[in-house]
């Protein structure tokens, strides 16, 4: 079966920075199933996946145009503390959860003050050039019910 918009793929994957640092990897865990056409993927990456088969390995390099996007300026924004769930674990260079409007959103904390922290709204990996290795372990049509929702069940997927 062939890898297709509304299929649930499952796949093994690592991804490091062009400097080789580990973002994220699936390996020692169950693997990653996702629904494609859905925006659960990177643009890159679902690209990529199109028109492959359970058993392919592939390598993939993705500029941050096809991956997080590139770094904006204009991001930057001083926020209450109120708004961040562990206020006094936020150190200046870190990532930190952020509750916003939209739901929570991981941030870059840049300066911490007595009742403010100044944020930059960047995606941590915005401007980052990825490097995947990926293993399709499975292919297979997606239910009605996994349409209507948007994402995979099952393993590696959305349970609930
Ligand atoms: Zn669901």
């Amino acid at each position: 079966m062939q890898v297709e918009t509304n299929q649930i793929v499952t796949f093994h994957y690592d991804v490091t920075t062009a400097e080789g640092v580990e973002v994220d990897s699936s390996r020692g865990r169950a693997p990653m199933s996702a629904l494609l056409g859905h925006g659960n993927l990177i643009r890159g990456v679902e690209d990529a996946l199109i028109g492959r088969q359970a058993g392919d390995h592939f390598t993939l390099d993705l500029a941050p145009e096809a991956a997080y996007g590139p770094v904006q300026e204009g991001l930057r924004q001083r926020v209450s503390k109120k708004y961040f769930r562990d206020p006094r674990r936020l150190r200046a260079g870190a990532q930190a959860l952020l509750e916003s409007r939209d739901g929570p959103r991981w941030v870059t904390v840049l300066k911490v003050g007595q009742s403010v922290v100044d944020v930059d709204l960047n995606h941590p990996l915005a401007g980052q050039t990825l490097h995947f290795v990926i293993d399709i372990t499975a292919v297979r049509a997606a239910t009605p019910e996994e349409l209507e929702h948007g994402h995979a069940h099952g393993e590696g997927g959305h349970s609930h």
